[in-house]
């Protein structure tokens, strides 16, 4: 069955407000949670650069794992990602308020081998609204999504490139940039002008609000 493609017609059919949220570093904390992971089998992220590929070394020795290990930590940890991973402080209550006049859908990057444990993870904390797993670009889905439809959206992201490529194929869609990692997020390059950097949820959910026409009712 193809869950997206129901997806994508589930929501084309609506008349309210659209919000297509990113998982990782949005939704759910990443980075402290891999680290958290990366320290049991021996292995520490270090906030040197905005990259994993050599920022993840052995802590008895200092090594940079190698790009094929990095890759099956990865493979680990997302595979097991229900043990480590939460949701960001304040995502859960925002974004329960904004579906009472808005549709969220929550578009994460994951090879769709792992759509099952990420589902459950979100499943488990409430946050229940469609998810669509891909590992391509995220412009066209976003597009798709909102299908020529009149209603004002938003995208929510931690990785500027997908915030290019939402420009490219949805050029009205607000895009707003939110990094949960604080660490991280200050080793980011700039943001463009046209993309909005929201601090937090709160952060993020004034500014969603002030672009969908949705008064707080809170
Ligand atoms: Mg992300």
């Amino acid at each position: 069955m193809d869950v997206s493609g129901d997806i994508i017609k589930a929501i084309a059919g609506s008349s309210r407000p659209l919000v297509v949220c990113d998982v990782d570093e949005v939704v759910l904390e990443f980075l402290d949670p891999f680290d958290r992971y990366l320290n049991s089998v021996e292995h520490r992220l270090h906030p040197d650069s905005f990259r994993l590929h050599g920022n993840i070394r052995s802590i008895s020795g200092g090594i940079a794992a190698s790009d094929d290990r990095v890759a099956e930590m990865q493979e680990a940890f997302f595979a097991s990602q229900d043990k480590w991973q939460s949701p960001a402080p304040g995502v859960v209550d925002v974004l329960n308020r904004l579906a009472r006049d808005a549709d969220i859908v929550f578009l994460t990057a994951m090879p769709p081998r792992h759509q099952d444990v990420r589902r459950t993870v979100l499943d488990m904390h409430g946050l229940t609204y469609p998810m669509i797993a891909t590992e391509e670009p995220k412009g066209p889905v976003v597009a798709s999504l909102i299908g020529g439809r009149d209603v004002p959206a938003v995208f929510i992201d931690d990785i500027l490139r997908n915030h290019g490529s939402v420009r490219d194929s949805a050029p009205d869609c607000l895009l707003i940039h939110l990094m949960v990692n604080a660490v991280f997020r200050k080793m980011l390059p700039k943001a463009e002008e046209h993309i909005v950097v929201a601090e937090d949820w709160a952060d993020a959910e004034r500014v969603i609000r002030r672009h969908l026409g949705i008064a707080a009712d809170y």
